[in-house]
């Protein structure tokens, strides 16, 4: 474990070789789990006016659920997530094929919205604990997340490297660029090959 500007990292994080597979995974983090999306009690506003951007797009057991709950709810007293289809479906997935989308995100890349996506979805599979007055991230390894992992190997990409985007946008880039040099050095201590990344197909 290392320490970055008063952010933890486990080794976890420093170790894992992981390159999102959505062939293979077919987003499943956006329809499996214990409850919708993690929100931050300042992405509730961003989720509300989201769903004016992309309402058109969503399925009809999404708008229903939304109707009677809302797009957010308050888990426990200051425990924000995405209302869900059923236990844990986000009401913000759209189907490509078989592959759950978040709609916001589409939207996000077609320059409609400036909310990429909730931080925690971002983040993901890294979540972030408060420990105190620290923050600490650990990499949560599920099965769903497994095609990701051989992945990861042939394209030569870690999770470190995967997850720059939503780290720095919740860090800030200084911060990601020290967080990768550690990340290297750390590797090297724990006797890690170097990684190589390949284009995808070659
Ligand atoms: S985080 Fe896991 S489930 Fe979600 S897209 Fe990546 S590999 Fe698939």
């Amino acid at each position: 474990m290392f320490v970055v500007d008063d952010v933890l990292i486990s080794d976890d994080v420093v170790e894992a070789v992981f390159s999102c597979n959505l062939t293979a995974c077919r987003g499943a983090c956006c329809v499996q789990g214990a409850s919708g999306a993690p929100l931050e009690e300042s992405e509730l506003e961003d989720v509300e006016k989201a769903l004016d951007v992309v309402r058109h797009r969503l399925r009809p057991e999404a708008l229903k659920v939304i109707e009677d709950e809302g797009v957010w709810e308050e888990l426990a007293p200051g425990y924000y997530a995405t209302t869900c289809v059923g236990d844990a479906e986000c009401v913000f997935v759209r189907y490509d094929g078989p592959v759950a989308k978040c709609s916001i995100q589409e939207a996000f890349y077609a320059g409609k919205t400036d909310f990429e996506k909730p931080i925690s979805c971002h983040l993901y599979p890294i979540r972030i604990k408060q420990l105190g007055e620290f923050e600490a991230l650990n990499y949560e390894e599920i099965d769903i997340c497994a095609p990701a992992i051989p992945h990861g190997k042939r394209m030569g990409i870690g999770l470190a490297e995967m997850l720059e985007r939503p780290l720095s946008r919740k860090y800030g880039a200084d911060w990601y660029a020290q967080f990768l040099l550690m990340v290297k050095e750390r590797r090297k201590i724990l006797g890690m090959q170097p990684l190589t990344p390949r284009e995808e197909g070659s």
